[in-house]
């Protein structure tokens, strides 16, 4: 939807600049003042963010206008010329209805009106040329935007969990909105294919009482890390597991693999790739340098941090090597070991957290692969099932998986997994994964161990 949005977008961009490049020759026009080359635009939650990519860099200012008629921010870009039909690019936002051009106060300045819902502090900032972006000038408006998308309803039995609580696992889908991540050779995006599973994991994560899903993000926008860390705190989460499916240089690389926080940078060529990738992400998220910077104590910050995570890294490289078994049931792996490497987006929490590389998109047959919702289904049942049994094997005190207890029970005629998860009050996944099921078929007679919580 955003993506085929987005690339009649570059497509048109692509169109109007051919037009201008024709104007410009016509005019013999002889300064050297920038073109807008496309306008790009990403609500999520809590802001709309507009990013004009420019053909060079260009100065701006910017005021609001909220007394009387239509609430406005009025943008002005010096020595910049446009012929992009501004009011054609579309936005999803709530809170900006509309993108229009007004007459400049000077001739070399173009004007660009947002019309927006609510009174908003816009914040404007200009970014360098990066990997596959040019100069760019960003505005963010904030304000409530987009409506997050619903998470999958929780199944609270309240007769049980009064006393124990459900293991709380945020899960991350990487990159989003302006950052696409890497791409296959048939143009996927590592972000719809990370979000697709992320989803898929929140599900049976939520449909199982003893475990409770939290999102760092629902749709298809970018967050900073710090945002990631947030949501990840105020979630108060158990564990942390970020999705990626990331590119290497040469298409060889088939395999999924698990990497925990290390202290160390990575010592493998892999590793160091993987490591430099994220990073650059990181950088392409379009963050205001300073805004995300604002810590009030860093040394506390840092001293806390590094108390933590000794014991973080390790539940991290546990739950790490159950998950990995997991992943080699349904895909096959590039690395048998968990790999450690110092991601940022895993080192500014507490939280035991694993990094899993469910494949890599840069191999076409992976890309195919990764985009079949059967194969997703797999991939999230593995991360599920490696997760479940790291709070089984390594209990949360106060947790329902600390206080497991298994009923024995032998399947009469007629009885399917769904039909025994049903009455006990648990998962067709969780039954499969305590009797390590490889099939769904029960034959009369066979002996299950039912989890009861
Ligand atoms: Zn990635």
């Amino acid at each position: 939807m955003k993506v085929t949005r987005t690339m009649k977008q570059r497509l048109s961009a692509r169109v109007y600049a051919l037009m201008a490049g024709f104007l410009v020759l016509c005019t013999a026009f002889a300064g050297n003042a920038a073109t807008i080359e496309n306008v790009r635009v990403y609500p999520s939650p809590e802001n709309t963010r507009v990013v004009f990519d420019l053909s060079a860099a260009a100065r701006f200012s910017y005021f609001t206008l909220y007394d009387g008629g239509p609430l406005r921010v009025v943008l002005d870009l010096h020595d910049v010329e446009n012929s992009i039909e501004l009011s054609n690019v579309e936005t999803e936002s709530l809170l900006l209805r509309l993108i229009r051009p007004s007459a400049p106060p000077a001739d070399n300045v173009t004007r660009v009106v947002f019309e927006v819902t609510d009174k908003t502090e816009a914040k404007v900032f200009s970014l360098e040329p990066k990997e596959r972006y040019g100069h760019r000038i960003v505005v963010d408006l904030p304000g409530r935007s987009l409506i997050p998308e619903v998470q999958p309803a929780r199944v609270i039995r309240t007769a049980e969990t009064t006393e124990f609580r459900p293991v709380v696992v945020a899960i991350d889908a990487g990159h989003g909105g302006q950052d696409p991540g890497s791409i296959g050779p048939a143009g996927t995006f590592e972000k719809l294919v990370t979000l697709a599973v992320a989803q898929r994991l929140a599900a049976k994560i939520n449909a199982d009482p003893t475990m409770q899903a939290v999102l760092t993000r629902t749709g298809d926008y970018s967050l900073s890390l710090s945002q990631r860390a947030r949501a990840i705190r105020q979630a108060r989460a158990d564990f942390f597991i970020s999705i990626h499916a990331d590119a290497f240089t040469s298409p060889q690389p088939r395999g999924a693999s698990v990497w925990v926080l290390s202290r160390r940078r990575s010592d493998t060529e892999l590793g160091r790739a993987l490591e430099n990738k994220e990073r650059l992400s990181e950088e392409l998220y379009e963050l205001e340098p300073s805004l995300d910077r604002n810590n009030n104590d860093p040394n506390l910050a840092r001293a806390l941090l590094d108390m933590r995570r000794d014991d973080s890294m390790n539940d991290g490289s546990l739950a790490a090597e159950l998950i990995l078994s997991e992943l080699g049931k349904v895909t096959n792996l590039h690395r048998r070991q968990p790999q450690g490497a110092s991601f940022a987006v895993l080192s500014n929490i507490g939280t035991p957290s694993v990094l899993v590389e469910i494949g890599f998109i840069s191999n076409p047959q992976k890309e195919r692969l990764l985009r079949n919702a059967n194969h997703q289904e797999k991939l999230a049942t593995a991360l599920y099932r490696g997760v479940r049994q790291h709070f089984i094997r390594h209990p949360i005190p106060g947790t329902l998986l600390a206080n497991q207890s298994f009923q024995r029970h032998i399947v009469r005629s007629g009885e399917s997994l769904s039909v025994l998860a049903d009455r006990y009050s648990t998962t067709v996944d969780a039954i499969m994964e305590v009797n390590e099921l490889t099939s769904t078929v029960l034959r009369v007679g066979q002996e299950l161990q039912i989890p009861i919580t």
